[in-house]
Order: C-alpha cells, then sequence, then structure tokens
C-alpha cells in the first residue's frame, strides 16, 4: 500500500525515515516545501528521475531542481562557484531560493535537460530538510502537478492528479509562500532572475548592489528565441477556460474595465481583490485576498486558479497587482495563466 504519513499537526518526524529510504530506493514522494508541494525522486539516480518527468507529462528539456540539506551536498553536485554565489546561497538559504551553478558530472543528463548548469535549492521547509537529509541524497523535484496545470499548494489540490503515480505522500498542510521558488543565474557577475519568487529582486540587490531581470519574466516567447529557462516555454498555471489579466494603478479604471469585459460575457467569472468584490455586484466573483496583502494572495492564487474550471465560465476576468515586491513572482504566474492576454490600463 502506498505511504500516507501526515504531518499537518504532528512534528514527530520519525516516519520520514522510511520516506527517505523509499527515495533512495528509486521512488516518487509528493513531500512540502516553503514554496509549493514538489514531486521529488532520487536526484542522482536516472531511472527514478524518468519517473518524474513520466508522472507530470513533462517535457524532456525542462530541467530539475536539485533539492539539498546542507551547503556539504553542494560540493558533490556543482563547481567553480564564485564569491557572489557562495553570498546569494549565504543570504537566501535555506529559503525559497533557486541558483544556477555549473553541473558536475555526477548529475544526471536528464536532470539538466543536458545543460551543463544545474538548478539548486535549499529549502527551509522542515519536512522538506529531513526528508533529503534521511535520503542522504538531493532530491529532484518539479512542483508537484500535472505540466501546464497549477502548483499543488496542499494535497488535496493534487490528490487525484498524482496520488496514484508516487509510492508516498507526506501532508504538510498548506505551503506558506504559495509560490515556487526565486530561479537566478549569475551571468557576467550580475545575478540575473530567471523565475521571480518570494525573494525579491530588492532583496538581492541589498545583498550584493545589483540584479538584472531576464525578460522573458513577461514577454512572450518569440519563436525559435532562445531562452536561459527552458521552463519559460511552456504553458504553466493556466485554467482551461479563457482568460484575461487586468491591472491599472488607478483602482477606478480597474474596476470599470473589468466590468466592461464581463458584461460582454454570458458566464464571466471574476477573480478580484478583497477590496473590489463589491463593485462586481450579482457577479460570480472569488475573492484572491487583499491587495495590501501580497503574501495572501500568493498562498492561495494556485488554489483559486484550479477552482476556476467548476464554474464553466466563458471568461475568466483576473485583476492583477502591482509588479513590485512580491507582487512581480504574482504577476508572472497570472501573466502565464492568462497565456499573456494581459490588458494593462
Ligand atoms: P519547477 O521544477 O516546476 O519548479 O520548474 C523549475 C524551473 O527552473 C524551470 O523553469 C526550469 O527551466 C528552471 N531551471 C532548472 N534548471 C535550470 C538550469 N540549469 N538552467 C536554467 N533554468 C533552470
Ligand atoms: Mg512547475
Amino acid at each position: 500500500m502506498k505511504k500516507y504519513i501526515d504531518l499537518k499537526s504532528s512534528n514527530d518526524y520519525s516516519d520520514l525515515q522510511e520516506a527517505g529510504q523509499i527515495i533512495r530506493s528509486g521512488g516518487l514522494i509528493l513531500f512540502p516545501t516553503e514554496t509549493v508541494y514538489g514531486l521529488g525522486a532520487n536526484g542522482l539516480d536516472e531511472v527514478a528521475v524518468k519517473k518524474i518527468f513520466e508522472a507530470k507529462g513533462r517535457s524532456s528539456d525542462n530541467p530539475l531542481i536539485l533539492h539539498i540539506s546542507d551547503k556539504e551536498m553542494l560540493n558533490d553536485i556543482a563547481t567553480d562557484i564564485s564569491e557572489i554565489e557562495h553570498k546569494l546561497m549565504d543570504a537566501f538559504w535555506p529559503g525559497p531560493f533557486t541558483i544556477i551553478l555549473n553541473r558536475k558530472p555526477v548529475v544526471p543528463n536528464i536532470v539538466t535537460a543536458s545543460l551543463d548548469t544545474v538548478g539548486i535549492r535549499m529549502p527551509s521547509n522542515e519536512i522538506a530538510n529531513k526528508l533529503i537529509a534521511y535520503s542522504g541524497v538531493p532530491i529532484a523535484a518539479p512542483s508537484a502537478n500535472i505540466s501546464g496545470k497549477p502548483s499543488g499548494t496542499n494535497i488535496s489540490d493534487i490528490f487525484d492528479e498524482l496520488s496514484d503515480k508516487v509510492d508516498c505522500i507526506i501532508d504538510g498542510g498548506s505551503t506558506d509562500v504559495g509560490l515556487e521558488s526565486t530561479v537566478v543565474k549569475v551571468i557576467d557577475g550580475v545575478p540575473t532572475i530567471l523565475r521571480p519568487g518570494k525573494i525579491t529582486p530588492e532583496d538581492i540587490k541589498i545583498v550584493v548592489g545589483q540584479v538584472k531581470i531576464d525578460k522573458h519574466v513577461f514577454s512572450k516567447l518569440e519563436d525559435g528565441e532562445k531562452v536561459l529557462s527552458p521552463g519559460m516555454k511552456y504553458k504553466h498555471y493556466a485554467p482551461n477556460s479563457k482568460c484575461v489579466l487586468v491591472y491599472s494603478d488607478n483602482n477606478d479604471l480597474l474596476i470599470n474595465k473589468v466590468n466592461e469585459i464581463s458584461s460582454s460575457y454570458k458566464t464571466p467569472l471574476i477573480l478580484s481583490t478583497t477590496e473590489n468584490v463589491s463593485k462586481y455586484e450579482n457577479k460570480l466573483v472569488i475573492d484572491i485576498g487583499s491587495k495590501y496583502n501580497l503574501d495572501e494572495i500568493a498562498q492561495n492564487i494556485f488554489t483559486d486558479l484550479r477552482k476556476v474550471d467548476k464554474f464553466k465560465p466563458d471568461i475568466v476576468i483576473i485583476e492583477g497587482v502591482k509588479q513590485e515586491g512580491l507582487g512581480l513572482a504574482i504577476m508572472n504566474r497570472l501573466v502565464r495563466a492568462c497565456s499573456h492576454n494581459y490588458i494593462e490600463i
């Protein structure tokens, strides 16, 4: 029978030793991290990692992140680490921060999609940390979801799509951050954000004085264009329903636009910030959280996106937030959920 470990309200982590054994013997595990749930396997075992790609239906040219529990594990898998890279890891690990480093040959090609670099993160979630430590190997883990769908931030959201495909489920309740890690590559000495997350450009700037944001964080990839982060090429987070993202710094203009769009559809669904819910009277609305509490919006946004298809809307209109701090990461996910169908007024 599949192993189910319930750690929602217990901190008796002794069962994680058996979970570590499952990883070592080539099994797949659903486990919580502080960002989103991961679908993990032994990152040094090519056969085990292949199962991740199969379970998710993930394209083989989309590399995985290796998760480590302490900095000693780093030297086994990465090489030629610069001072600035060390500085970033020391500042943001353990935590929701992934760094792209030169890889060692021991890392299988399947993990890196044959790139000469590897993404590495040290999660701060205690369950994740203990699981990796008991495994004794880096755990390769993409977000737990079928490719293209919103990432899983609690077990009930992903149970139907993944439970049959794994050997063990570790339930740690809802994840804290709710969005995947910030992915950074240091290019010509400058930390470049390939995917925004809880660690913001401002946070990085404070540590090393400079930061860049890769243009593909927001712009649509043109045919044949080379991309630094292969994951940016793929559809992600998208409901089946047609979605449009709308934002304005001027709240009245934003409300007017949302009302104008919704009035030309029969069964619109609006994802509204708490402050604006009452402005969409007699309309179907999901409250995504307060625009003054971006942590709350980040925590719930994937669950909200998973809800929308149930209403069978002919359009989903999503209110955006200011692209500042964590707002950058929220907007990156929403722009992609809407397949770049974005109106800014
Ligand atoms: P996920 O596993 O779903 O959190 O996605 C991992 C993200 O990290 C994807 O967008 C990948 O493209 C990116 N990534 C992983 N490894 C590398 C790498 N070696 N170079 C650039 N991006 C990477
Ligand atoms: Mg993902």
